[in-house]
């Protein structure tokens, strides 16, 4: 096969001179597109589409039938979570190179936990006439993103848009700061905000969104399905599902005011996604996206999905409505974009940041012995067979070997790793005592995440994808699938299919309706669609998907 290559290439070489020569003229390469929009639904199974696609006729109808389809796209590494798939999508790389190997995470020179926006150099700049103080800036991303190689090489600099919920997801879309970049989210408080890495004084075009339409509005409404009840899929109110498990959600609290349980319940409903929607169509129409010549970067994070997820289950009518609802959010955006923009002169690449496990107690039937960990227990079983096996009086002062432990990664106590290393049969003591206890798979050590030898063993390859050297622990624990350390609703996190497949969906100009079953990853996208504008992404590992070009 690698002998045949060359000599195929060369006559499919001859072969396109030959048609050049019939044709006369060779063809222009078509214009780049106007503007690029990258939309992320956060916590968004693979199988979603094949479960629930039948429920939707608009935005995401769309994406589906026009667009070119990669259905076994998944992460490879195993910390799924937000800030890396996040950070992985904008940047075509994993979190081994672009560093957000967590949402949080251990800072050994402050001694305490960040989250992965965090910059105390950095303070708030907000909307609509409110205020908040937080301290975010893109400043621990260590790779490029799409929209700053676009930066770096377009002749007119980019007008860049990043609107999300999540201070994490609108951060790593944006990337670099520039003069006509856009960050906007939620800050957890109904407070729109930015950064002062963006700008020194609120922008007027995101101010007269927030003031016209704070998030109080909508206090009292109640969000109830979409469609009528027989067209959701399993039942509603779930077992371990939150109270109240039935529609409808009132959006209300007991104060009868738009407080900040109102808050948490209308982040929690689709009507979040909707503001979204709305403030990036009212951004792309006031900047102007696509309007002139270049490109332009619209990037959207849509929340709701992995909110509502957490507490209800990817089975919930609550889930499977959030969809339907986002369908018709998408549509509006799309129908905005199509007049704004043009329909053939942008295009759009969509996935997620992660999937989500069932909730374990509606699970026994599919994987017996599903279950959680408690925190405490956890944390004191590994505290207890480091001490076990390296000696009393080790080189912990606290009273534990275990600093901290943030999802898989366990960070221990200065010294603790040295002596466990040095100490002869304690690791293989401490890993046998370990996985000994239920729903426990494997542990790895430092030096083996760290270590460029092949493995066969997955899990240590997913695992090596989520490892920095200095970031990330100096144990990685990893539980066996559908197993969760905390008390209710679920989570993600794991090395396993239903946490690392995600819809990977491109389509606009440029694009070929398809179906592919090539591997793929969402690490792609950026590559995909930096192609597209003509730019490569230098530092990427994803690749330009070509069976999704036309
Ligand atoms: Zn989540």
């Amino acid at each position: 096969m690698t002998i045949l290559r060359p000599l195929t290439a060369f006559v499919l070489a001859i072969g396109g001179v030959g048609a050049m020569t019939d044709a006369q003229t060779p063809q222009a390469p078509p214009a780049p597109p106007r503007l690029v929009v990258m939309l992320v639904v956060d916590q968004m199974r693979a199988d979603y589409i094949s479960l629930y696609g039948h429920q939707w006729t608009k935005g995401l109808r769309r994406l589906l039938d026009t667009g070119a389809v990669f259905p076994l796209a998944a992460y490879p590494y195993a910390y799924t979570v937000t800030c890396p798939g996040h950070a992985t999508i904008s940047t075509g790389t994993f979190p081994n190179t672009h560093g957000m190997i967590g949402n949080e995470w251990y800072d050994r020179e402050l001694g305490k936990s960040v989250v992965c926006t965090d910059d105390a150099s950095q303070t708030s700049v907000s909307f609509g006439g409110r205020s908040v103080v937080e301290h975010h800036s893109v400043a621990r991303l260590n790779a490029l993103t799409f929209t700053d190689e676009l930066r770096i090489h377009a002749v007119r600099q980019p007008t860049v848009v990043a609107v999300s919920l999540k201070a994490r997801s609108a951060i790593t879309m944006a990337g670099t700061p520039s003069p006509t970049t856009y960050a906007v989210w939620e800050a957890g408080n109904g407070t729109w905000t930015t950064s002062t890495a963006y700008t020194s004084t609120p922008w007027p075009v995101v101010d007269a969104f927030a003031t016209k339409h704070p998030i109080s509005e909508d206090y009292g409404h109640a969000w109830t399905r979409a469609l009528p009840p027989a067209s959701y899929l399993f039942s509603d109110s779930g077992v371990a599902e939150i109270a109240p498990a039935e529609f409808p959600h009132k959006l209300e609290s007991k104060t009868g005011k738009p407080d900040s349980d109102y808050g948490v319940l209308w982040r929690r409903s689709p009507l979040a996604d909707r503001y979204v929607g709305r403030l990036s169509q009212h951004l792309a129409r006031e900047l102007k996206l696509g309007q002139s010549a270049g490109t332009d970067v619209l990037a959207v994070s849509f929340s709701a999905l992995d909110i509502v997820g957490h507490e209800y289950g990817p089975h919930s009518h609550e889930v499977q409505d959030v969809l339907v609802r986002l369908d018709e959010t998408l549509g509006e955006l799309l129908d905005t974009l199509d007049t704004l923009v043009g329909r053939d002169r942008y295009v759009l690449g969509m996935s997620s940041d992660h999937g989500v496990a069932q909730i374990p107690e509606q699970d026994q039937n599919v994987v017996p012995g599903s279950g959680r960990h408690s925190s405490t227990a956890l944390r004191n079983a590994i505290s207890a067979a480091i001490e076990t096996h390296v000696g009393p009086g080790g080189p912990w002062t606290a009273g534990s070997p275990v600093t901290s432990r943030l999802g898989p990664n366990v960070y221990l106590a200065p010294g603790v790793l040295a002596r466990v290393l040095s100490t002869a049969g304690a690791r293989e003591a401490i890993n046998t005592s370990l996985v000994a206890i239920e729903g426990v798979a494997r542990i790895y050590w430092a030096d083996e995440l760290g270590s460029l030898v092949a493995t066969d063993d997955p899990i240590l390859r997913a695992a090596r994808l989520s490892y920095m050297p200095g970031r990330s622990g100096d144990m990685m624990l990893i539980f066996d699938p559908q197993w969760m350390a905390q008390s209710t609703g679920t989570t993600h996190g794991t090395p396993y299919l239903f946490d690392q497949r995600v819809p990977l969906i491109f389509a606009g100009a440029g694009i070929k309706p398809g179906r592919h079953l090539a591997s793929a990853t969402p690490a792609d996208l950026a590559p995909t669609l930096a192609h597209l504008v003509g730019l490569t992404m230098g530092q990427a590992t994803g690749r330009v998907l070509v069976e999704a070009l036309r």
